[in-house]
Parts: structure tokens; C-alpha cells; sequence
């Protein structure tokens, strides 16, 4: 059997192909004299995705594999790694089942295609697991940062590795993208389009990402969103501008984490993900709502990850929000954004968490 490039999404298996194959008609997409390989060539350089998986039959009891609902590895190949370019599940199924093993009969497959797979390292619990290693260095980080060094951490961080993880994050946030920021009227007093920008520094209390005295321009991607931010209650009055962006920006984003390429880790692929189950800690407590029973210390770990974040160069960081599922933007400058001269003024009428009903002000 063959596959060719045309099977493909990742662009690391394209290149293979193109270069180690042979022109034949292709067995999974049906393209005509394509270069194509046997799917068993894959084998090697997909092995530290496949790796990452085990079959459930391999450790699960017979009454916990009955209750045990998850996921076969075409289905996470396909899924979560972006693999392939078919849309048809049984011929997905099928060049997974040919990259994985050479064997012609279903009898003869190995478990992890005929059973449910699931990430090796979430099942077993030794010391020097990944996710609890990282769990752990979280837990130093924060701690050490609240408790021993506020502005030289040293031996807690691994910040060349922690930059090039950065790295895999970033994206473009296009120039014309209009944002939302939506503040509550404390005196039912509408506010000005000039006041619906960040706040000045000597205002600045501390969020999730700025200190006190530095200020931030937080913004959402969806109106709702920037309603349900600010927790309004019934009868608030509120009032939402829109930001257009004039220029393109580079930002971090921590809503989707995705490894693009995850070919070119080889087997330092494993190592790449528990360094990016770090950063999405980073987005998890940045979605965390505002509590007015945190202290000011509690927000110093995002505070410094995101000062960090702006220091490699970045203009802010994306994250989601817990509230309404939206997106959320946090900007370390204002400069690139074109305020709308009309503000929006509505009354909050109803809370239907997380939405809120609204009536527009006349
Ligand atoms: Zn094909």
C-alpha cells in the first residue's frame, strides 16, 4: 500500500515524502502519480508521538476497562496532533494501523491499535513523572517567588529553556482586529471614549498580569466577554468601547497550545511538552477570576511570566476566559490601538450566569 504527501497535514511528513518517494498512485487519498511511500517508512520519525501513547489494556482492570470511555491513536493522531489531510475515519484508522505495524490481519495488530490509548505519563505515578515534575516546579516557582527572590530568580527557572517554549506560542494578532473593553460606571455616570483606555499608572492596581504602577490594557476578542469580565450586577451601568488595531502585533498565546511541528523534536518531544504543561499553568491562573480575597502576592507568578513575556519582546498574551469561554488579551502598551469615539452605555437587566441581559441606554 502507499501514501502520499497529499495524506498529510504535517509538514514535516510532506517533506519526507517528497524526497524518499516514488511516483504511484496514492492507496488512502486516491491521488494519481504522486510521490508516495509505504506508510511503515513513517514509523521512525512519528515514533516519539506514538511512543508518547499505551494501550489501557496494558494496566487497567477488566471492570475498569468495561466503564472506560477514551480515544484510539488514529483518533489522537488525528485530533490532537493534526496529522493527516483525510477526512475519511476508516482510511485514518487504516494508515495508522499500516504506520504503526506491518501485519496484515486485525488479529495480529499490536494493542495500542485495537484498544483505547492514553498518554503514558498521566497513568503512572512514579517520582520523576513529567507532569509532576512539573507540577512541582509550578509550585517552587511560586512559592519562591512570593517567599525567597522577587526579581532575580535563580536556580528555580531554566529561562533559556522556558523562552524557547515561549517561542512555540507566539502568533500574529492582525492589524484592523477590534477588541472589546468594558468598564462599570461607579456613580451612573457614563464614561468618555478617553476614559475607556488603560488606566494611568498611578491608578493602576494590581491584575493578573500588571503590578501595581504598571498598567495594562486589558481587553476581550467577544463584547460578552468584556461584560462578563468586570462582574456586573443588576442595575449596574456600564459602558463598552471598541479597540481597532492599527498594526500588526506579536503576542503569546496561551488559550491554544500547539505543537506545530512535532516531527522536528524528535525525541526530545516529551521534554517539549511537560515544558508547555508549564506555560498552560500560566494560562490557567491567568483565566482564574479575579477574587477579592487574593492578596496582592498571589498574582506575583503571572505578574513576573508576563513581565518576562514582554521583556523577550512580545505585545501581550492571549488567554481564555473562565467566565464566558471567550478570549481574553492582555496589552503591555496602548500605542497600537485606535479607540472608538462612541461608547456603548448599557444597564444590566438580568444575570443568566455566565451572560448577563442588558438594555441599551437612550
Ligand atoms: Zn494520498
Amino acid at each position: 500500500m502507499n501514501c502520499c504527501k497529499n495524506c498529510f497535514q504535517d509538514s514535516d511528513v510532506k517533506k519526507y515524502i517528497l524526497k524518499n518517494g516514488k511516483i504511484k498512485d496514492c492507496d488512502f487519498c486516491g491521488s494519481k502519480s504522486v510521490p508516495c511511500v509505504e506508510p511503515h517508512d513513517l514509523r521512525q520519525m512519528l515514533n516519539p508521538i506514538i511512543s508518547l501513547y499505551i494501550s489501557v489494556e496494558n494496566f487497567m482492570s477488566t471492570d475498569e476497562l468495561k466503564e472506560f470511555e477514551g480515544d484510539m491513536l488514529w483518533e489522537i493522531l488525528n485530533r490532537d496532533w493534526y496529522l493527516f489531510n483525510i477526512f475519511d475515519n476508516t482510511m485514518i484508522e487504516s494508515l495508522t494501523a499500516q504506520i504503526v505495524n506491518t501485519k496484515s490481519y486485525k488479529e495480529d495488530y499490536p494493542l495500542i491499535l485495537t484498544s483505547y490509548v492514553v498518554k503514558k505519563e498521566d497513568y503512572y505515578n512514579d517520582e520523576n513523572h513529567p507532569s509532576e515534575i512539573m507540577e512541582n516546579k509550578w509550585e517552587i516557582f511560586t512559592d519562591s517567588i512570593k517567599t525567597i527572590n522577587r526579581f532575580f530568580l535563580q536556580k528555580e527557572f531554566n529561562h533559556s529553556l522556558l523562552r524557547r517554549m515561549i517561542g512555540i506560542c507566539k502568533k500574529t494578532i492582525h492589524k484592523d482586529t477590534v477588541l472589546y473593553r468594558c468598564r462599570i460606571s461607579p456613580n451612573k455616570e457614563t464614561f468618555s471614549s478617553s476614559e475607556m483606555g488603560r488606566p494611568p499608572c498611578e491608578k493602576a492596581t494590581p491584575g493578573r498580569a500588571n503590578p501595581r504602577g504598571i498598567s495594562y490594557l486589558y481587553l476581550a476578542l467577544e463584547e460578552e466577554t468584556a461584560i462578563s469580565e468586570v462582574r456586573p450586577y443588576i442595575g449596574d451601568l456600564i459602558s463598552v468601547a471598541t479597540f481597532r488595531l492599527t498594526k500588526d502585533l506579536k503576542i503569546i498565546d496561551l488559550e491554544n497550545i500547539v505543537i506545530k511541528r512535532p516531527v522536528k523534536y524528535g525525541h526530545n518531544l516529551s521534554e517539549v511538552i511537560k515544558y508547555l504543561d508549564f506555560l498552560r499553568k500560566l494560562g490557567e491562573f491567568l483565566e482564574k477570576p479575579i477574587n477579592p480575597l487574593r492578596t496582592e502576592i498571589d498574582y506575583l507568578p503571572t505578574q513576573y511570566l508576563c513581565e518576562y513575556i514582554k521583556h523577550l519582546g512580545y505585545d501581550g498574551v492571549r488567554y481564555r476566559s473562565s467566565l464566558n469561554k471567550g478570549s481574553n488579551f492582555v496589552f503591555f502598551f496602548d500605542e497600537a490601538f485606535e479607540v472608538s469615539t462612541i461608547v456603548s452605555n448599557y444597564t444590566i437587566k438580568e444575570m443568566t450566569f455566565p451572560n448577563y441581559e442588558y438594555e441599551h441606554l437612550k
